[in-house]
């Protein structure tokens, strides 16, 4: 068992202040906090360069979410969000950790840091190790690295004792070769961060409609009668989408928002490319805000749709789009008998909301044809999470929704080539037709026996079952649930590996050995024997499209992540007939491998040339269900949540700050929600505090119980919010100690960070 480091933040307040939440988002504000951002990290002559060139065609892509550019014109002055520019301002910041840092600072010391404070540090300079016992990483050779690696993959009883993770912002390239390498390694454990997001997304849909992707595309915005975002906070998690929100509005659209939270950023907007739109009031999003219990959505969907169906009932063909739901559809019949088995009654009280407002919605909902729902983690992280996402798609097709203009699934995905991952193999149970080509195309026989995801990869590193974990990018232990038991199941490797661009905590919670390996970033050039590369990403609304880096890297001691996948394979495969060396000598050879094994990518090199990039099929955009088991989009029964909690409980969900990206954490402001300079905060009713004599700021430790097992989190700042009785908000990765690593979604095996149960205790 390794050292033992610190896991979480440490219990420390960093000097709150409240401010009044403003009364609108983006606008001058956004602006010069994201230049503040890349003045401090990057500098302004850099920084500037680095903005001309974000998510431009020319440019390349921010590592940021996956929202979509315009397939036509880019915005001149600026194609990006607040979040984006600080997303690349880390990547290119000045700080650098160079193995002088690492010979002064010891693994135990920087642990005791924050999050956000061991982030600032900067960009890894050189691979580097840390010896069995060794307080201090040392600098390692490349050639010595991944010698070691193969060594510890070999020693290995079977290949799936190792753990092969990766973090969406891998590009298509290099995750090909990674899930090549992998499975002619002998294995399928290949969990990726879209355990922990949209993998209800992708069971739902693909059971319903045929894919596991979203149907709409970006123009669809502006075609559309009705918006529904549910779960989701675009302002801070997605801030582009505003822009289409807007459009949306402009067109005559209306929008629904469904959340625990009033975010902000869905209320009210102010153009930050229009200085006229600065002042005076921004721009009202919203239509009508349903602020709805914490994982009461089923209860609610359920609701809208027996309202329809009685508006149906009372006036033939007003709602029902019988056409579509006969040439297209399965199942009608059985849903609307399982909707007569519940009475609104019985699903209000768990919504936390009343009939008149649900029916002000259900009206909309009624009245328009071309519907769209958005939605992420706050539909996602619950155990329910399939029956979230299943509901919306009956309302879609009882309407014919899906499949035209201005109508259709929206899954807005939260790590920019998280899509593509997906796509170029990357998950622990690709179907057969998937292996058999990669299986014919390289001369070998991939394994069968499924994977593990990320929480099964957890409890096997717990287990001992596994011994090797391997990340490609990410943060494993601050972004996983169940800290403690997570930093536990780390430490029992032997060796644990991070490909990484900034020091973050899980090169600190680490196997009896480890490295890191420093790799290029999005905006750095990737230069390989051919010349300079580019690489591409699949956006949320599977456009396929390039990102070409301008920067030199901030150490020439810096690896592609393709590369870093050749030299691996070649240290550690001994039967290997994949020319590794020569696919990294030029992208071009692995996109020819891509369309030679994976449907859609036909002519791939040349289309993705294309300043605007290619979109991969989609049958449910075409309005073609055939893929499905029934081969019709089928309807489906889905169960209202099972939760249950005592009077004295709270139900618990973990959300992002404005200052953060998953878990890098910019700052510690959430600008957006009135909190400055403080991320260990609780938010809770002003009615639920003061029954439990809770005042403001009062610290309160938080303690969750599932199946008799109890966790604690301490030291919380009390905040009074506008957020339904008995439900709390917190921040990730603050409270995922909190999150039990067996409280998982049906099927999807997601964490259920957001609906944790928990107790708050006054100190
Ligand atoms: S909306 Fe997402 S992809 Fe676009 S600039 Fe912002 S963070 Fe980046």
């Amino acid at each position: 068992m390794s050292k033992r480091t610190n896991a979480q933040n440490p219990e420390k307040f960093t000097g709150i202040e409240l401010r009044a939440i403003p009364k609108s988002a983006v606008g001058f504000k956004a602006i010069s906090s994201a230049l503040k951002h890349v003045k401090d990290e990057v500098g302004i002559a850099k920084g500037i360069g680095l903005l001309k060139n974000l998510n431009q065609t020319y440019g390349f892509d921010c590592p940021g979410c996956a929202w979509p550019d315009p397939d036509e014109k880019r915005a001149f002055l600026a194609e990006y969000c607040e979040n984006g520019a600080k997303a690349i301002a880390e990547e290119a910041t000045k700080n650098k950790v160079s193995p002088l840092f690492f010979a002064t600072y010891s693994v135990e010391n920087l642990a005791k840091l924050s999050d956000y404070e061991i982030g600032k540090k900067g960009r890894i300079t050189h691979p580097v190790y840390l010896p069995e016992g060794a307080s201090h990483y040392k600098e390692i050779s490349w050639k010595d690295a991944f010698e070691l690696i193969g060594k510890e993959l070999n020693d290995l009883n079977n290949p799936n004792e190792a753990i092969f993770y990766t973090s969406g912002r891998t590009s298509n390239e290099a995750a090909y070769l990674y899930q090549l390498f992998v499975r002619q390694f002998g294995t399928n454990n290949l969990p990726d961060c879209s355990n922990m997001c949209h993998e209800a997304s992708g069971v739902a849909l693909t059971e319903t409609l045929g894919i596991g992707k979203g149907s709409v595309t970006l123009e669809d915005f502006n075609h559309t009668d009705l918006v529904v975002v549910i779960g989701q906070n675009p302002g801070t998690n997605h801030p582009r989408m505003l822009s289409a929100l807007r459009d949306a509005k402009k067109k005559g659209s209306k929008i629904i928002t469904i959340n625990p939270l009033p975010e902000i950023g869905l209320m009210n907007y102010k153009d930050p490319q229009n200085p006229l739109k600065w002042i005076g009031s921004g721009q009202n999003l919203t239509d009508i805000f349903l602020q709805v219990k914490i994982n009461g959505d089923v209860a609610l969907l359920k609701i809208i749709l027996k309202l329809m169906v009685a508006k149906e009932e009372e006036d033939t063909g007003a709602v029902f789009d019988y056409t579509f739901i006969k040439e297209k559809t399965k199942g009608v019949e059985e849903l609307l008998d399982d909707l007569d088995t519940y009475s609104i009654a019985y699903l209000l009280p768990q919504t936390g909301l009343n009939l008149a407002e649900i029916q002000e919605a259900a009206n909309l909902i009624i009245s328009s044809k071309k519907i769209i729902f958005c939605w992420a983690m706050g539909l996602t992280q619950h155990k329910n999470s399939i029956d979230n996402i299943r509901e919306i798609v009956n309302i879609l097709l009882l309407k014919g929704s899906i499949g035209k203009k201005g109508a259709g699934t929206c899954p807005v995905r939260g790590h920019s080539n998280v899509q593509g991952d997906r796509t170029m193999g990357i998950c622990e149970k690709m179907p057969d037709n998937f292996l058999d080509k990669i299986d014919a195309e390289f001369d070998f026989k991939s394994p069968r026996k499924h994977g593990y995801d990320v929480v099964n990869a957890i409890k096997a590193m717990y287990q001992k079952k596994a011994k090797v974990f391997f990340g490609m990018g990410g943060n494993f232990i601050s972004a996983t649930p169940d800290t403690e038991y997570t930093a536990t199941a780390l430490r029992n490797c032997k060796l644990t590996v991070h490909v990484s661009t900034k020091l973050n905590r899980s090169h600190l919670v680490h196997g009896k050995t480890a490295l890191i390996l420093p790799c290029l970033g999005r905006s750095e050039k990737d230069t390989q024997f051919s010349g300079e590369q580019f690489i591409t990403v699949e956006n949320s609304m599977g456009v396929v499209h390039s990102s070409k880096g301008h920067l030199n890297p901030c150490s020439e001691d810096l690896l592609s992540e393709p590369a870093i996948v050749a030299s691996l394979a070649n240290a550690t495969l001994k039967n290997t007939k994949v020319p590794w060396n020569k696919l990294v000598r030029n992208y071009d050879f692995i996109r020819s491998k891509i369309e030679a094994t994976i449907p859609g990518f036909k002519d791939y090199n040349n289309k993705v040339r294309d300043p605007k990039g290619f979109y991969l099929p989609n049958n449910a955009r075409a309005s073609k269900f055939d893929s499905t088991p029934t081969g019709k989009a089928n309807f489906t029964i889905n169960e209202v949540s099972d939760l249950k909690i005592k009077e004295h409980q709270f139900i618990m969900m973990t959300v992002r700050t404005h200052d953060q990206y998953n878990t890098t954490i910019y700052g510690l402001n959430d600008r957006y929600r009135g909190v400055l300079n403080e991320r260990r905060v609780i938010f809770m009713n002003e009615n639920d505090m003061e029954k439990k004599g809770i005042k403001k700021l009062d610290i309160v430790n938080l303690q969750s119980h599932f199946n008799g097992e109890t966790r604690e989190a301490k030291g919380f700042l009390a905040i009074p919010y506008s957020i339904p009785s008995q439900c709390t908000a917190t921040y990730f990765p603050e409270t995922n100690v909190l999150v039990p690593i067996q409280s998982t979604g049906k099927i999807s095996n997601t964490p259920t960070s957001k609906t944790v149960i928990i107790t708050i205790h006054k100190r």
